[in-house]
This record gives C-alpha cells, structure tokens and sequence, in this order.
C-alpha cells in the first residue's frame, strides 16, 4: 500500500490529484525539534497535486499544533500551525524545466526537487517547510523574563532580592563575616 506522502506520476489525473489526511501522529513535533511535542490532536494535510509534461507541481496545507517549553522560563506553551508548502519535483535528468507552462510564479516555491523513477513521495518539501516554521528555542513572550539564576523563581511573575544583595545573598554573609573582623 502506498504511503501518505507516495506519488505515482501516471496516476495523477489530468484534473490532479487531491489528498486530504490525517498526518502520522506526532509528524509535526518530529520535524520541528527538540523542543516541540505532540498535543496528540490531529495533524493533517491537505496537498493538491497537478503534473505538467514530467514535472509535479505539490502545494499543500499542514495544519495542527504542538506544544513547547519556553526555553527561558520552562512554562508550557502551545503553537498551532497552519502552512502553506509549494514545491515542484523535475525529474533528475531534466535539461529544462519552463516554469511558464506550469502556470506558476516562484511565489511562495519552497523549492525544486528532482525524482527519479515513476514513483516518489513528496515529503521531503513538507518536512523541509516544518523544520523552519518555528525557532528552535521557543519562548512563551518575547520579552520572558526567564528564571532567576540564583534562586529559581519564575521572574515574570515573582521578584527576588537575587539581584540585589539580600539577607540570604553571599554578598550579605561576606558583609556579616567584614562586621565581625572589623569587632575583633
Ligand atoms: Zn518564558
Ligand atoms: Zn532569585
């Protein structure tokens, strides 16, 4: 049985050919790094695929959501996703491709990818287009305040007295230690 992602260039119709799924469970988080995981919702695509001559023209739309640690302060974050993913697949030994004929602006190309044989899978520019979608150190604000290095407290919603020498603070048992030799 054929895969999600397996295209079989002669048994794309004339009209193209439409595939709407649930993508594999955890497909999203697997292509967006360490810091991501599934929510265990559904993932799913929507690809369209038109052929011209030998070429194959894939746009697509992933939607879903993952969800991450902000990379600052540890709080769980959630993303969604919804892409849209174009790509065209030549074949390896094409001389010329004309990009005219397949009615296309280079608009929103993912890229070119070449093919060999009559079958192939069209995962690769969907997976590509995933790995870039988010930044692999994700935060939960842009201006996260992080936890503190000292006293580990979540710093956008508590203050410490870390940054300033405090009772418990080094710094204070130092001037503790300086009042004593100065006693002596
Ligand atoms: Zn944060
Ligand atoms: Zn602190």
């Amino acid at each position: 049985m054929p895969g999600l992602f397996d295209i079989h260039i002669d048994e794309i119709p004339q009209a193209g050919l439409d595939r709407s799924s649930d993508l594999p469970e955890g497909w999203l988080a697997s292509h967006l790094g360490s810091a991501y995981r599934s929510t265990g919702k559904p993932e799913t695509i929507r690809a369209h695929v038109r052929r011209e001559g030998n070429n194959v023209l894939v746009t697509a739309t992933l939607k879903g959501e993952v969800r991450f640690e902000c990379s600052r302060c540890a709080d769980a974050g959630i993303r969604s996703l919804d892409l849209a993913v174009k790509a065209l697949f030549v074949p390896q030994d094409a001389t010329h491709i004309h990009l005219e004929d397949m009615d296309m602006s280079a608009d929103g190309l993912e890229g070119m990818f070449e093919y060999t044989g009559r079958t192939f899978s069209i995962e690769p520019p969907l997976a590509e287009a995933v790995v870039f979608a988010f930044e692999d150190y994700p935060l939960c604000t842009e201006d996260c305040a992080g936890l503190c290095p000292t006293c580990g407290r979540n710093l956008n919603s508590e203050t410490c007295e870390c940054g300033t020498p405090g009772k418990d603070s080094p710094f204070a048992a130092l001037g503790k230690l300086k009042n004593t030799l100065a006693r002596k």
